[in-house]
């Protein structure tokens, strides 16, 4: 992207990350966390939260759990029970601190930690009556625009096209991502000449009112991405996801600096100062922290406030496959989301937890209503789950 955004300094940037998130008018009583238990119901794990009065709440994580739980269980829910959930945002620094958490930090730590912040928000969200937006800042948006993401590399470039059709016309979608590169991959492709045949193809084939995003997941050392980069800013892509090594900044910035379209990521962040290094130094041109991966709402909000500050979108990215109903919450509230949010499907399986399901219509989800992140029935969906203790 051009490169004539204004200096930024560093305090300006913690300022907007050290604000207030939550928003506790109307709960003007301890609700002290009685306890927190990791449920099981056939594939789908839930965390769910009950305080000392009797609210409740409710989490569907991500697959992490099936190996994560051990940490949940043993150095994530033993810090919040006998805590006043209003001390949400307090909490998430003392737990990081508490036993030494920190030498943890990755997805690893933050993943429970979100499990635990989603159950707790739907509690707080339960005991007043709020949605998540509207816990977390001003509901600004019900609908959403949306990509539907492919998510295969075993394709060829003529299949890769083909499935994008099917996406398309299965969900109404007015954009598309697909995986360039071979993942992780040191420049390799995961067939000869996949990627330098499927970007045009893609355009080609999809015609200019389709919106295009491509994802190398960490593909390339910076010659090559620019290299790739050009061919996708040859069809005016949305935009180029994680060119380089994620955790290589200066390399991203690299492809950011020499790119027209914008460069993005941030899915596997896990630290408040690297997202800070990456808005403050033009790292990339969107963020993408995980609601998941990065420890939930209030940490992924702080981030997109230093976002913004340096006029950058933040655009989510999408773990779990109830993820996609958290990214609807997010986006409820969050000024700049940038142009489309991922879908990978989903509101087949879910939509029926909720009082009227969300919609996906003319390229646009809508947000789910009701209080917290709106699930009609804990005791209902919960019939039938068992506790996953271990190592606890
Ligand atoms: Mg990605």
């Amino acid at each position: 992207m051009p490169r004539n955004h204004r200096k930024l300094n560093p305090e300006e940037l913690q300022k907007a990350a050290s604000a207030p998130v939550l928003r506790l008018e109307g709960i003007d009583s301890p609700l002290i966390i009685e306890s927190i238990r990791l449920l099981r119901k056939e594939r789908e794990y839930f965390v769910h939260v009950r305080s000392e009065d009797g609210a409740e709440g409710i989490s569907v994580t991500n697959s992490q759990v099936e190996y994560l739980y051990p940490i949940l269980n043993r150095r994530v829910i033993p810090y919040f029970i006998g805590k006043d959930a209003r001390g949400l945002e307090a909490h998430l620094f003392e737990l990081y601190r508490y036993r030494s958490n920190y030498k943890l930090q990755g997805l690893a730590l933050w993943c429970p930690v979100a499990w635990v912040e989603f159950a707790l928000l739907d509690m707080i969200g339960r005991v007043v009556g709020k949605s998540i937006g509207q816990l977390l800042g001003q509901v600004i948006r019900r609908k959403v625009p949306f990509y539907v993401a492919s998510g295969r590399r075993d394709s060829t470039p003529e299949q890769e096209v083909d499935y994008l059709l099917k996406l398309i016309d299965e969900t109404d979608a007015k954009a598309v991502k697909f995986r360039v590169g071979g993942r992780m991959s040191r420049n390799m492709d995961a067939m000869p000449k996949r990627t330098e045949r499927l970007i045009p193809l893609t355009r080609k084939r999809l015609g200019d009112q389709i919106a295009i995003h491509a994802d190398s997941n960490s593909s390339y050392g910076p010659a090559k991405a620019i290299e790739i980069g050009r061919m996708l800013e040859d069809i005016d892509a949305v935009y180029f996801e994680e060119p380089c090594p994620f955790d290589h900044l200066q390399d991203t910035k690299t492809v950011a600096d020499a790119l027209s379209i914008p460069v993005s990521g941030g899915e596997q962040e896990y630290s408040q100062w690297r997202f800070q290094w990456m808005i403050q130094n033009r790292g990339v041109d969107i963020v993408q922290p995980d609601l998941h991966y990065y420890g939930g709402f209030i940490r992924s909000t702080r981030v997109a406030r230093m976002a913004a500050v340096a006029g950058l979108p933040t655009t989510v990215h999408i773990s779990g496959g109830f993820g996609f109903i958290y990214m609807l919450h997010f986006a409820s509230y969050t000024p700049d989301v940038g142009l489309y949010q991922e879908y990978k499907r989903g509101v087949e399986k879910y939509g029926g937890w909720f009082d009227s399901p969300p919609e996906v219509k003319n390229g646009t989800i809508t947000v789910p209503q009701g209080p917290g992140v709106g699930i009609r029935d804990i005791e209902d969906l919960l019939k039938g789950a068992e506790s996953v203790e271990g190592l606890s």
